[in-house]
């Protein structure tokens, strides 16, 4: 909790704003309850979920580090900006939150480790829209809908910094603090918030942070068929088939299936003998903008290939996030 603290602050006050206290209190309470909270300077935590965590399987995400760094960052979304109480506020805090939480994961367990979380916070969101009562509302008009302002929040929000990168993404949130950051009435909405961001951002990013924020969209993704052929200079040729396909819905489930045009990473990975994902080593990482449901690509890697994918780090909304990689056979 006290790293978590420490890296925290650091990486809000670099990144967003200076903190406004001259103290962090992180205060255990009775497990009667199981949350932690961030008041003002200071954060509730219930002894059931931090303080007796048992972190010793390394593979185990370190949730402790994550509940902290995200009451950490609600110093600044929800303490320093306060969302107006309309549709879409929870985005303010809570997903901003997530977003400020993953970065400080990101740094403290690099880029690669990240994609179990974002798979995890992404089957919780498909999952618990399956028995949404009312209606599914996009992130930046959800109703204290959690699935979407926690779970989805996580997944657009990295994918708009996959987008548009962390630095840019930052200058905006520290822009977007500037404006309201302190203020009383009348507070911003997300629509404040997406104006900033469409202003500050190039036009062929706007149809995609359209899609994230305004709409409710998936990119179902799928590779096909991966085969490698070993070429005379010891390099391999790698045949990927992948399948896109966009898909919208409305609130009540009603689909349509949309034109594909995506900017999407297609990644050919290496792993030792006997090693898993955690080991595994970059061989291709580059996006490729995909026009097409099915498209055929051949890549040129130096060593002998293991698995090969589209979207192959789950960036992306995609209603099967297990089917984006696939294992490569080599062929004579
Ligand atoms: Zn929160």
């Amino acid at each position: 909790m006290v790293e978590a603290t420490k890296k925290s602050l650091d990486y809000f006050t670099r990144n967003f704003s200076p903190y406004q206290f001259r103290q962090f209190r992180i205060l255990e309470f009775p497990g009667y309850q199981s949350f932690a909270q961030a008041f003002a300077g200071t954060i509730p935590y219930s002894e059931s979920i931090g303080f007796i965590a048992d972190l010793r399987d390394e593979d185990d995400i370190d949730y402790v580090f994550y509940v902290t760094a995200h009451e950490a960052a609600h110093q600044w979304w929800a303490h320093q900006v306060l969302p107006a109480n309309v549709q879409g506020a929870t985005m303010l805090a809570e997903s901003l939150a997530q977003y400020s939480a993953l970065m400080v994961m990101e740094r403290e367990y690099g880029p690669r480790q990240m994609r179990r979380f974002l798979k995890y916070e992404l089957d919780q969101y498909l999952t618990n829209r399956a028995t949404e009562r009312v209606q599914e509302l996009p992130l930046a008009l959800n109703e204290n809908q959690q699935y979407i302002h926690y779970r989805k929040g996580s997944v657009v929000f990295y994918a708009l910094r996959d987008a548009i990168g962390e630095e840019r993404l930052n200058a905006i949130l520290a822009e977007f603090l500037q404006q309201w950051a302190f203020k009383g009435p009348p507070y911003p909405t997300t629509r404040d918030f997406l104006d900033l961001l469409y202003a500050r951002t190039e036009p062929r990013h706007h149809p995609f942070i359209r899609d994230l924020f305004e709409r409710i969209v998936f990119w179902n993704h799928r590779t096909t068929r991966a085969e490698a052929r070993k070429r005379e200079d010891g390099k391999y040729v790698v045949t990927l088939q992948v399948h896109a396909e966009k898909v919208s819905t409305d609130g009540k489930g009603k689909e349509t299936q949309e034109p594909v045009d995506v900017l999407v990473d297609i990644g050919v990975f290496a792993r030792p003998p006997g090693g898993g994902e955690a080991d595994e080593k970059v061989l291709y990482l580059a996006k490729h903008r995909i026009t097409q449901a099915e498209t055929t690509l051949e890549l040129v890697v130096d060593e002998l290939p293991y698995e090969a994918g589209i979207d192959p780090y789950n960036k992306l909304i995609d209603r099967s996030s297990g089917d984006n990689r696939r294992r490569v056979t080599l062929v004579q």
